[in-house]
C-alpha cells in the first residue's frame, strides 16, 4: 500500500518569527500517533537558510522536511549550489527536483533535473521530481508528450533506482494561479504516469498533485486512484490549511 504524503513549498517566503509560529502550530496539529487508519506522512521542504531551524523543530515530531532544490554535484567549485551530502547534514528526507519554477526561470532541462535526481540519490536524499504541462502545451494536446519526456529523462538517468523516487504532476497552468485541475483531468495524468512506472518496475511510486491544492478541493483529488497525496505551495504557508489538506 501507497502511505498518502502531502509535502508543502514553502517557495521564497517565510522569516524566522513567523516559520516558528507556522512549525509550532504543525506539530500540534500533526501529533505523533496517526489515529488514522491510512498511513499518512507530511513534509515542508524550505528555504536552504532555515534547514537548522526546521530540524529543531521537527526532529521530535512526525514531520519530515527537505530543501526545494539540490545540486547535481557532490562537491567543488559551484558557488551558491547546495549538495545532498549537505543536506543530510540537516537531517532532510527530501528534495523538489524540476519544480517549473526552476525548469522555467533557471532553464533547468530535463537533462540537468535528471542529474539532480541522481545526485540526491546518491547522497541520501529521496527527490520529488516534478513533472507538468504548461498552459500552450495542454491546448495543443501535447500534455501526455511533455510529461512521457520529462519522465522519460529520470527514468533513463536512475534506472532500477526509480523506485526510490517521489514523483509529482504539477500543471504548470495551476500552480500559484487558482486554477485546479480537475480530479479527473489530474487523474488522467496520474494514470499514464503510473503506467509508465510500472513499466519500468516502479508501481510502488508515490504520485502526489501539486497546482492550487486547497483544504476545499483536496479530498477530491485524493480521493483519484492515483493520486497518492500532494505538493502543496501557498496553501502549506496556512497551519490550519495545510492540515486541513494533511487531514483529506
Ligand atoms: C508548488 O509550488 O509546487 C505549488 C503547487 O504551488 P501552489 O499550491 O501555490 O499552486
Amino acid at each position: 500500500m501507497r502511505a498518502s504524503l502531502v509535502v508543502g513549498n514553502w517557495k521564497m517566503n517565510g522569516g524566522l518569527a513567523a516559520n516558528a509560529r507556522l512549525l509550532d502550530a504543525l506539530v500540534t496539529g500533526f501529533p505523533r500517533d496517526d489515529a488514522g487508519e491510512t498511513p499518512r506522512e507530511l513534509a515542508v521542504c524550505v528555504p536552504f537558510p532555515y534547514l537548522g531551524q526546521v530540524q529543531a523543530a521537527l526532529s521530535s515530531s512526525r514531520i519530515a522536511w527537505g530543501a526545494q532544490d539540490v545540486s547535481a554535484h557532490a562537491s567543488g567549485a559551484y558557488t551558491g549550489e547546495v549538495a545532498a551530502g549537505m543536506l543530510v547534514e540537516f537531517g532532510c528526507r527530501f528534495a523538489l527536483v524540476g519544480h517549473s519554477e526552476r525548469r522555467q526561470m533557471h532553464a533547468e532541462s530535463d537533462a540537468l533535473v535528471a542529474a539532480k535526481a541522481r545526485a540526491a540519490l546518491d547522497g541520501g536524499i529521496t527527490p520529488v521530481i516534478c513533472v507538468g504541462e504548461t498552459l500552450a502545451e495542454r491546448e495543443a494536446n501535447a500534455t501526455a508528450a511533455v510529461v512521457t519526456r520529462q519522465f522519460g529523462a529520470v527514468a533513463a538517468a536512475l534506472g532500477s533506482d526509480l523506485p526510490r523516487i517521489v514523483l509529482a504532476y504539477e500543471p504548470v497552468w495551476a500552480i500559484g494561479t487558482g486554477k485546479t485541475a480537475s480530479p479527473a483531468q489530474a487523474q488522467e495524468v496520474h494514470a499514464l504516469l503510473r503506467g509508465a512506472l510500472r513499466k519500468a518496475r516502479a508501481a510502488d511510486v508515490r504520485v502526489l498533485y501539486g497546482g492550487s491544492v486547497k483544504a476545499a478541493n483536496a479530498k477530491a483529488l485524493f480521493a483519484m486512484q492515483d493520486v497518492d497525496g500532494g505538493l502543496v505551495g501557498g496553501a502549506s504557508l496556512d497551519a490550519d490549511e495545510f492540515l486541513a489538506i494533511a487531514r483529506a
